[in-house]
């Protein structure tokens, strides 16, 4: 059977900008026989994620995360419908999803490596499970709830970077529903700010590119900064840092501004940064959502929960078109997505 799937075309190099030609569509061809245990699945929708900027080096860094090798099919995580199955708990229609789905238009995949989905959990809308009610939301709730030390009532100001993106939008309004008094967005555009604090509840947001990051986050913090949902690392975290409250607590999620540079991960702070976090005692540990798997099934449903009561307002940026994946990524990692960034794949 004659199919359409994307591979690694080149390496942008470890301190190099990716860029959609880093992926090449081509055709290709799966076996026309299921096997038992296996299924035959149409792709749906892929998702793109910053991580995958590591899986472009020959080396990513860290050993939980396999390199993508060239002129071999991409993978991530990904969502289909069964057409075919030959495995016992799957049937033809199911919908499924997968951290290592390849980028490919239809595959033949081992069932038992396969979550069925139930779709009226997210109100119909399956792409969800890639992004607030799948690892995305994962990472926001459990990061907070892991490494935030969020509790109701403690009158808590929580800052969010990265915050108009998947995971930053959605650990801002979760900051709030597990109690905070206070959150405040930083990213990248007026359109973006205005979205945190109009739709999604955040009491204030500051277009980084824009004016005085220091000057605007002491006005809009006034008692100092309790929990820092960091995305982004760099300058934008030293300055939060810098106004951070003694006993406070900094979720390191990512480190995006650091992902084109080859630097170790998750990158030391500058030494003047580094002096006001053991001074001020502010806790700053790896968080890595991959940790807490054992909390996936229960924090799914509480995401799915709030997506349901429209307490959790989802964004999604969605890309047409399987060739399209790597205009799709060069764009997330420059921060053209607003929310999750999705590539729906119609055959
Ligand atoms: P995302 O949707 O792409 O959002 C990230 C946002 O960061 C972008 O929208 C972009 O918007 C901003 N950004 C990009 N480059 C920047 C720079 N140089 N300086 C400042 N801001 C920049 O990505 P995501 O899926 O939410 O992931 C966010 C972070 O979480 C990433 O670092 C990712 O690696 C990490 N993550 C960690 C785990 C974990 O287990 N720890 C799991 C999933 C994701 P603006 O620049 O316009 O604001």
């Amino acid at each position: 059977m004659i199919i359409q799937r994307v591979v690694l075309n080149s390496r942008p190099g470890k301190n190099g900008v990716p860029v959609a030609e880093n992926f090449r569509l081509e055709q290709s061809t799966i076996a026309d026989m299921v096997q038992a245990g296996q299924v035959r699945v149409k792709t749906l929708c892929l998702s793109v994620d910053p991580y995958m900027r590591c899986r472009m080096n020959e080396d990513t860094g860290s050993d939980y995360l396999r390199p993508w090798q060239l002129s071999e099919v991409a993978d991530g995580g990904g969502i289909g419908v069964v057409e075919e199955s030959k495995h016992h708990n799957l049937a033809k229609g199911d919908f499924v999803t997968s951290f290592t789905w390849p980028w490919q238009t239809e595959a033949i995949l081992d069932g038992h490596l396969l979550q069925k989905l139930v779709p009226q959990l997210v109100n119909g809308r399956l792409s969800y499970f890639l992004g607030a009610a799948g690892i995305t939301g994962l990472t926001a709730l459990l990061g907070i709830r892991e490494k935030g030390h969020v509790a109701a009532g403690a009158n808590q100001t929580m800052v969010v970077s990265g915050a108009a993106g998947a995971c930053g939008s959605l650990a801002g309004q979760i900051g709030r529903l597990e109690g905070c008094s206070r959150v405040v967005g930083i990213a990248g555009t007026d359109e973006k700010c205005s979205i945190l604090v109009q739709e999604m509840g955040f009491d204030a947001a500051i277009n980084y590119k824009k004016g005085d990051v220091a000057k605007q986050l002491r006005e809009l913090c006034p008692g100092g900064v309790d929990v820092y949902f960091d995305n982004v690392g760099g300058d934008i975290s030293d300055t939060v840092i810098s106004q951070m409250n003694q006993n406070s607590h900094i979720i390191l999620c990512g480190q995006i501004s650091q992902y084109n540079k080859d630097v170790p991960y998750p990158p030391p702070l500058p030494p003047n940064i580094e002096k006001i976090q053991k001074e001020r005692n502010i806790t700053r540990e790896r968080f890595l959502v991959l940790n807490y798997m054992d909390k996936q099934e229960a924090s799914v449903l509480q995401l799915c929960q709030w997506i349901q009561e429209g307490k959790l307002k989802v964004r999604e940026t969605v890309v047409e078109g399987l060739a399209n994946i790597g205009a799709a990524f060069q764009s997330m990692m420059n921060g053209g997505n607003i929310g999750k960034q999705i590539v729906s794949v119609l055959k």
